[in-house]
């Protein structure tokens, strides 16, 4: 693929500029102009009348099998909740991974917890399991790539091309590890519901032969009886005892002689065959879907069975409520993505 592949009917707001290498004054190609492009206009992220593919994600699939209008909003609309507004378990989860990918680079831990508005009580949670985690020496072994990236494609049996994109936490030669902090640790010790993630990391490395999930709890001691009015310090020391006291509660799959937590997923155990038939698949029919829309169907139709989900309703169902956006809602500005 070398050239534009844009239908302007398909956005009201194509603005030509009859220039050979710029279709719409506002587009951005993606690089090689192998994947679907940008738009630099505040109120579209990428570029709806672009023929070319978004790659795919064990995230963005999980979108799709959920409900297909999730996926145009999140993928094509480029809608997210603020930063501040997201659930206190998302802002637990960013903050352990922040301090994870800090082993091996540099981050801003105060400053995420400013950006996200994370509650002290929130932060006490997670910095007692980190301040456990160095205690016992749990850090991973060296040798790892950090945030390694995937990026593989494969033809459709449609003449098309499927392009899937992500991070492993951290890879290895042979294996990788992915962290999960969770209220519910038993989801991602379950290989059911890890299949697709999972399943992705190795279809994209044949030389990876297992994998580690480190999954961590989150504490969930509560403020009553004689705690009622602690503040979020006593509550940190609470956690922390709590989590020195137990640490298998909490680190699941924990070795105190070996230093290390986690439990291992080997790759026979994905039938990956079935994974890249779905991507396969799926990418097949967002395509079909997009061309339903264009020609006035609502192929990213809404799946009302998915706005109560088992974790909590859909992030986006104020949006489909009211059909706008509110004041929770930012449309994505990182044109060009990571
Ligand atoms: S989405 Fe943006 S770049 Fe694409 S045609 Fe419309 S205005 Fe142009
Ligand atoms: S609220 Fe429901 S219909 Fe809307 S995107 Fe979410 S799952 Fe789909």
């Amino acid at each position: 693929m070398d050239s534009f592949n844009l239908t302007p009917d398909a956005c009201k707001d194509f603005n030509p500029t009859f220039e050979k290498d710029k279709p719409c004054l506002s587009y951005i190609p993606y690089k090689e102009l192998t994947q679907c492009g940008y738009c630099t206009r505040p109120d579209y992220y990428r570029c709806v009348a672009d023929n070319l593919p978004i790659p795919l994600s064990h995230s963005s699939m999980g979108d799709w099998l959920t409900c297909h209008r999730l996926y145009w909003l999140k993928n094509y609309m480029g809608i997210r909740i603020k930063d501040a507004c997201v659930s206190n378990a998302i802002k637990d989860g960013s903050l352990w991974d922040t301090c994870l990918q800090g082993l091996s680079t540099t981050v801003d831990i105060p400053g995420l917890i400013v950006r996200l508005e994370i509650p002290g009580r929130e932060v006490a949670k997670v910095k007692a399991l980190w301040n456990a985690f160095k205690e016992f020496g749990l850090e991973p072994s060296p040798g790892y790539d950090a945030q390694a990236r995937i990026d593989i494609s494969f033809p459709t049996c449609n003449n098309g091309q499927v392009y899937i994109k992500g991070f492993y936490d951290r890879k290895y030669p042979t294996f990788f590890e992915e962290d999960k902090l969770s209220s519910r640790p038993d989801h991602y010790l379950d290989t059911y519901f890890i299949h697709s993630q999972c399943g992705t990391y190795f279809l994209a490395d044949p030389s990876l032969e297992y994998c580690t999930m480190k999954v961590v709890r989150v504490p969930d001691l509560k403020s009553t009886g004689k705690n009622k009015d602690e503040d979020d310090e006593a509550y940190y020391r609470r956690c922390y005892e709590d989590v020195i006291s137990r640490p298998s509660h909490y680190f699941i799959g924990y070795d105190r002689a070996k230093h290390t937590y986690g439990r291992k997923f080997y790759r026979s155990e994905f039938n990956l065959d079935e994974i890249r038939n779905r991507y396969e698949i799926a990418a097949i029919e967002i395509q079909q879907a997009r061309d339903w829309q264009r020609e006035g169907l609502d192929g990213y139709y809404r799946d009302d069975k998915a706005c109560q989900q088992i974790w909590g309703p859909c992030d986006l169902l104020p949006i489909c409520r009211t059909g706008g956006l509110s004041e929770r809602f930012i449309i994505r500005q990182d044109k060009g993505g990571r």
